[in-house]
């Protein structure tokens, strides 16, 4: 608006044509602005208050994870294909069996089982596609409260303080059970009981706090945590401590934690962390600038 009162713009909208040059025109310019501001808010809120009370009512639709779908009739339903139903059944009585969320990857993986997907979107939607499955989709399974028949919505809430702008789906954090604005028990079928929901809810976490015990690579002596790619398949290499002591290994190793494929190759740390800082000050002391070295 200043730079259209700078250059004798005229604006205009349904009721007139105001110039920003001249007071009255400006301030109502700006009370216009404000109120459709407020408007948006309004028109935003009534819809968030839209979907919410759709949520409480078990009705709000929302994308299906694999075995279920939704019914003509708006009712959430055990995937008709018997094929996909058994490899959801599967997945829960090997992971009671393995224990852990990467024995159930691998063991998919090697089995070559794949699982069920309903296409979402675009042409061919609600057809049957066969995957296989990954790491994140598996934990996204085993922690579904939907398997055991319970209706929720708002396990991911936004937080502004995360979003980017321009981009919005960021900014979605997971909640504490708790903080979930809908939890209708014994709306939909279960491929297993609460019990056994509770129970896999406290391994994963389990096995998570065991995880975290045996320490965060990051915090270790490796000088190339993050950076070392590799050659054969172009993923990065992760750094793995034996025994929490100062030795160190790079393990290209993601495929394996994902996807369940054999573990691709690994290098002692020691040797790889000393050729590369030999050659970086090599690199340093050839070159005509006086540097200042300082300690890594
Ligand atoms: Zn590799």
């Amino acid at each position: 608006m200043e730079l259209c009162a700078l250059f004798h713009t005229l604006i205009a909208d349904l009721d007139g044509i105001y110039d920003p040059a001249l007071y009255n025109d400006r301030l109502l310019l700006g009370l216009k602005g404000t109120m459709s501001e407020a408007e948006l808010h309004i028109l935003k809120q009534r819809m968030y208050q839209g979907r919410l009370s759709k949520a409480r009512r078990g009705e709000l639709q929302f994308a299906l994870p694999v075995g279920y779908v939704w019914s003509p009739t708006g009712e959430i339903q055990f995937d008709p294909d018997e094929q996909v139903q058994q490899v959801v059944r599967f997945i829960f009585r090997k992971f009671e069996e393995l224990g852990t969320l990467g024995g159930l990857v691998r063991y998919l993986a090697h089995h070559q089982i794949q699982l069920g997907v309903r296409v979402r979107e675009g042409p061919g939607k609600g057809e049957l596609v066969w995957r296989r499955p990954n790491r994140a989709t598996l934990q996204m399974v085993l922690k579904h409260p939907l398997y055991a028949g319970t209706y929720v919505y708002g396990r991911r809430q936004e937080d502004p303080r995360r979003k980017e702008p321009e981009r919005p789906r960021t900014g979605r954090v997971v909640m504490t059970t708790d903080e979930w604005l809908v939890l209708l028990p014994d709306r939909c079928p279960a491929y297993i009981s609460l019990e056994q929901y509770e129970r896999n809810q406290a391994r994963l976490e389990a096995n998570r706090a065991r995880a975290d015990a045996m320490g965060a690579a990051r915090r270790g002596p490796a000088h190339f945590t993050g950076l070392v790619v590799c050659a054969r398949c172009g993923c990065r290499l992760t750094v793995h401590y034996d025994g929490g002591g100062p030795l160190h290994t790079y393990e290209c190793v993601e495929r394996w934690t994902h996807y369940g494929e054999p573990k691709c190759q690994h290098l002692a740390g020691l040797c790889l962390d000393t050729f590369v800082s030999q050659q970086v000050l090599a690199a340093l002391s050839a070159s005509r600038f006086r540097i200042v070295a300082h300690r890594h």
